[in-house]
């Protein structure tokens, strides 16, 4: 399927070929921030099928540890996507438009959401990330 998304002014816009996979909320105290929100909204993308449309030249970055960043309207503020090492690595679920055919799978890092959040029942949550997959 196609999935495009676009930043609140409408001014920066893209499009996935393709299906999102993995979609995941992450509750920590640095999700919170970098999200603006209780929790971040995330999923992966194939970073050959993503493109930007317009507005390119309006993104700012902003690159923590790791070589892990985030991507944002300079005019609205939205985060669009995150980065690893410079390519497009996700998208964030809130600016996807539409029904993008996929739920959020799993909530990480519950164990350390905020005192104000109350999680409805029946999520699948983790205290801490994802247990490993042997
Ligand atoms: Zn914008
Ligand atoms: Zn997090």
């Amino acid at each position: 399927m196609t999935i495009s998304g676009e930043c609140f002014c409408g001014d920066i816009t893209y499009e996935v070929s393709d299906n999102l996979r993995d979609a995941r909320s992450c509750h920590c105290s640095r999700c919170r921030k970098a999200f603006s929100s209780q929790a971040s909204a995330y999923a992966l993308v194939d970073p050959e099928k993503f493109k930007w449309k317009t507005g390119e030249d309006l993104l700012v970055s902003y690159v923590g540890e790791h070589g892990f960043g985030l991507q944002f309207c300079g005019k609205c503020g939205s985060t669009l996507c995150g980065i690893y090492k410079g390519i497009v690595h996700g998208v964030t679920l809130g600016c996807v438009n539409g029904d993008p055919d996929i739920e959020i799978g799993h909530h990480i890092f519950v164990g350390s959401k905020a005192a104000w959040e109350v999680l409805p029942e029946g999520l699948t949550m983790y205290d801490e990330g994802l247990p490993a997959t042997d």
